[in-house]
């Protein structure tokens, strides 16, 4: 049969369908096909010493479950942890350390992920160290006696640098470290880093896996005992878990990931193809470019190159004129949902990283970010082209 693979007597679904059917995929118990938002904070116990498998919501709701359920099968996980947003989610993983301990960083990466790490963790003592997580010999050469863990975002953000996830975690593994992978990027359904050799999968689940921009959540994936036992615990304890009707929407959009990250993709190949013919236009950075330098791995590791695209203008002055005067795509924060988005970096998503850092790794006061949505390839190519003319008050300062 067409989308399924037969193993013995299990029945392996190919991820279209898992996403569409999420875990339980209907209330057992009333038939309902919308899993029920179970929207209680605590359960009736039926007895003494006896649980109905749930007790308090934020040690575990049936909602929440459905979700952690989805997502650790959709990676390929053992368990999935649902949490309040995507920073949550990466600062529950990064209590897995102690003071001292050292983690190993992609440099060009989410700056509220940047903050996180230098303005909270670093006052409990862990150290951080920057590095191209694209070359694999300076991820080497940058682990230390107190490493524990390298921390990567691929593609990256906003530079879109690739990296090598196999090799990567082949070498913390040889060196005991843990490899944790932001997948927030090309999500489970192009890309599993768990299935290449990784710990632990962290997901800003606010962006595709949502994909309505409605709702923030964070996620976290992974198939060790020892880690699961951990991350629990920690998720319990802080109690920073996403709520029930948070749940039930990233839940529905997960149902249409597919579809939509097919449509975003197809959108972002054109759209990265016509912005590098355009005059006014210096630099695209999109993975699925032949001659990005991360396009063959990126072949290699994952099924698709998502729907991100970077690119500086030639004039500076440009950048302005384009948040103004785009119309159909919005002048806002995020990525990831229906709507086409564009952000300017250095002042709203990587704001938090300094001013050194940045042009060490190329984030540019030039350089502007596309979160490309489901609209009309041509609408969102008439809207870019309207946006980039050459105005005449643009053309008088040129003169
Ligand atoms: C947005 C984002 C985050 C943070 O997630 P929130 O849901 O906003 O807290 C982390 N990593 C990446 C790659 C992101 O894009």
């Amino acid at each position: 049969m067409k989308g399924m693979i037969i193993i013995g007597n299990v029945t392996k679904k190919n991820i279209e369908t898992k996403v569409v059917h999420g875990d339980k995929g209907y209330d057992p118990h009333t038939g309902a096909i919308s899993f029920p938002i179970y929207q209680s904070a605590t359960f009736r116990h039926p007895g003494l010493n006896q649980s109905t498998g749930y007790d308090y919501s934020r040690l575990q709701n049936p909602t929440r479950e459905e979700l952690e359920n989805t997502i650790a099968s959709l990676e390929n996980g053992k368990r999935g942890f649902a949490f309040s947003s995507g920073m949550a989610a990466i600062s529950t993983v990064l209590k897995l350390f102690s003071p001292g301990n050292h983690v190993i960083v992609s440099d060009d990466m989410y700056g509220g992920t940047y903050r996180l790490f230098e303005e909270i963790y670093k006052g409990y003592g862990l150290n951080f160290s920057y590095v191209d997580t694209s070359v694999v010999e300076d991820v080497q050469g940058a682990i230390k006696e107190n490493t524990v863990a390298l921390f990567i975002e691929s593609p990256t953000n906003p530079l879109m640098k690739v990296s090598d996830i196999k090799a990567l975690s082949s070498l913390s593994k040889d060196r005991g470290l843990l490899t944790i992978v932001d997948n927030t990027f090309l999500t489970p359904y192009y890309l599993r880093p768990l299935e290449l050799g990784a710990d632990i999968v962290v997901h800003s689940g606010t962006k595709y896996l949502g994909g309505h921009n409605d709702t923030l959540a964070g996620l976290v994936i992974t198939s060790e005992e020892g880690l699961i036992d951990q991350i629990q615990l920690i998720q319990k304890s802080e109690g920073a878990v996403l709520a029930p009707f948070d749940c039930w929407l990233i839940l529905r959009g997960i149902k249409t990931l597919s579809v939509r990250l097919n449509k975003q993709q197809e959108n972002a190949i054109i759209i990265a193809n016509w912005l590098r013919k355009h005059e006014a236009v210096e630099t695209v950075y999109y993975a699925g470019l032949p001659d990005h330098a991360g396009y063959e791995i990126s072949k290699k590791q994952a099924s698709g190159f998502g729907a991100m695209i970077s690119f500086t203008v030639r004039d500076v002055k440009l950048v302005a004129q384009v948040l103004e005067k785009v119309k159909i795509i919005l002048f806002a924060e995020s990525l990831g949902g229906v709507e086409s988005l564009i952000t300017y970096p250095i002042i709203q998503t990587h704001s938090a990283i300094p001013e050194e850092m940045r042009r060490k790794i190329g984030v540019t006061d030039k350089l502007l970010r596309l979160s490309v949505g489901i609209e009309s390839v041509d609408d969102l190519i008439m809207d870019l082209d309207q946006a980039l003319k050459n105005e005449s008050d643009y053309k008088e300062v040129n003169e």
